[in-house]
């Protein structure tokens, strides 16, 4: 009697406690999943920190319980790591972009990539792989490797970008900013070396306009000195150049070499001038380059406008040898340059080709006459004569 109570009461105790044991056996693997999903993550970010153990460690942050975004820097380079939250595996950025905003992603990038850079280098970056992301609070910052682009770039190449700007194409959560700076593209540095580019003889239909465009896609600017009689035939060109930023100088009405006029014919002249491009462009014109740069005191007395002659003459018109400019601009060249070209031959049009991006590359800002010496902090005086615009004249 007293055995088989005590197999009636074992077996009872087994059956209540074999399913307990299997329920708490079921919560100990759920447990363990977890332990494991966040363990795989740790481990990864602890083989990474000793892999990168000569830099210093500037970011560990998980975002929307996602990713883990983790960031070391050695002399200001960035190496940055994105990491699965539950399988610690390493991802692409470009993961966490929503599947079907991919296409808008990439097209928003490449926009603010031509935006910010001259289209010799933005052609490179928009196709390069080699990006490095800095994960911020309110923004990210893309780095772009140079490889590819020439000639060679020795500049940080990088695109910061507000997450207002591509907040619908990201598959996470972030802090948005009510007020924030857009990346609006390239703005003219009172730190980098600069110079001044100026044309003279224009308006010449095609030869100007296609140098408008290479400036354009150059991130850079002109000064056009034109001829009176010809602006009226210019007019398309006149706006065009003006629409993209470039200014527009007189080169006098009909190219006389002003020491051997009269000085009521340079006066009328000079009123006819601006009557003409005034009716063109609503605009007076205020710079005056002399033909020849030919100037007299009692010209520059009469006339109420700054001269501006040059420092630097290619003699593009004389040689017509686009190697010949293009050397003599990349030997000569220096901060607050003054440099005379003519929009009237082919070898100068495929001259500024080879430059811009050359001058870039080199460190080197163009721009227009009156943009030069805003960045000198050189107010430009009426009835005075300027070569150049080196801060100390
Ligand atoms: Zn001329």
């Amino acid at each position: 009697m007293k055995e088989v109570n005590i197999k009636i009461i074992l077996a009872a105790i087994i059956t209540m406690v074999i399913p307990l044991l299997i329920f708490e056996s079921n919560k100990n693997n759920n447990l363990l999943d977890v332990f494991n999903e966040s363990k795989l993550a740790e481990q990864t970010i602890n083989d990474l920190i000793v892999l990168n153990e000569d830099k210093e460690l500037v970011a560990n942050k998980t975002y929307d319980k996602k990713f883990i975004y983790l960031a070391f820097k050695k002399a200001d380079e960035l190496t940055s790591y994105i990491i699965d939250s539950k399988t610690g595996e390493e991802k692409e950025f470009y993961n966490y972009i929503k599947d079907d905003k991919k296409e808008e992603f990439n097209k928003k990038i490449n926009e603010l990539l031509y935006l910010k850079y001259p289209n010799f280098i933005a052609d490179v970056l928009k196709n390069s792989s080699k990006r490095t992301y800095e994960i911020k609070d309110n923004e990210m910052i893309i780095y772009f490797s140079s490889e590819g682009i020439v000639p060679k770039v020795e500049d940080d190449l990088f695109l910061k970008v507000n997450y207002n700007e591509i907040k619908d194409y990201l598959d996470f959560k972030v802090t948005l900013d009510s007020d924030y700076e857009l990346e609006n593209g390239y703005n003219f540095d009172k730190n980098k070396k600069t110079i001044a580019f100026s044309f003279d003889d224009g308006p010449n239909g095609s030869r100007t306009n296609k140098i408008v465009s290479l400036l354009k896609e150059n991130k850079a600017h002109a000064t056009f000195f034109m001829v009176g009689n010809k602006m009226e035939a210019g007019k398309e060109t006149i706006l065009n150049v003006l629409n993209n930023g470039n200014e527009i100088g007189s080169h006098s009405y009909d190219h006389k070499n002003m020491k051997r006029a009269k000085l009521e014919d340079i006066i009328s002249g000079e009123a006819k001038t601006n009557d003409i491009y005034k009716g063109i462009t609503g605009k007076d014109l205020n710079l005056l380059r002399p033909p020849y740069g030919n100037i007299t005191k009692e010209i520059k007395e009469a006339l109420n406008m700054t001269f501006i002659n040059w420092n630097l003459d290619t003699e593009d018109w004389l040689h017509r040898n686009k190697k010949h400019i293009v050397d003599y601009v990349m030997e000569n060249a220096s901060d607050g340059d003054i440099i005379l070209m003519h929009d009237s031959y082919d070898t100068t049009v495929d001259a500024v080709e080879e430059l811009l991006p050359l001058l870039y590359a080199n460190g080197f800002q163009v721009v227009s006459i009156s943009e030069l010496a805003n960045l000198k902090g050189i107010n430009l005086e009426t009835h005075t004569l300027y070569h150049n615009l080196k801060e100390v004249q």
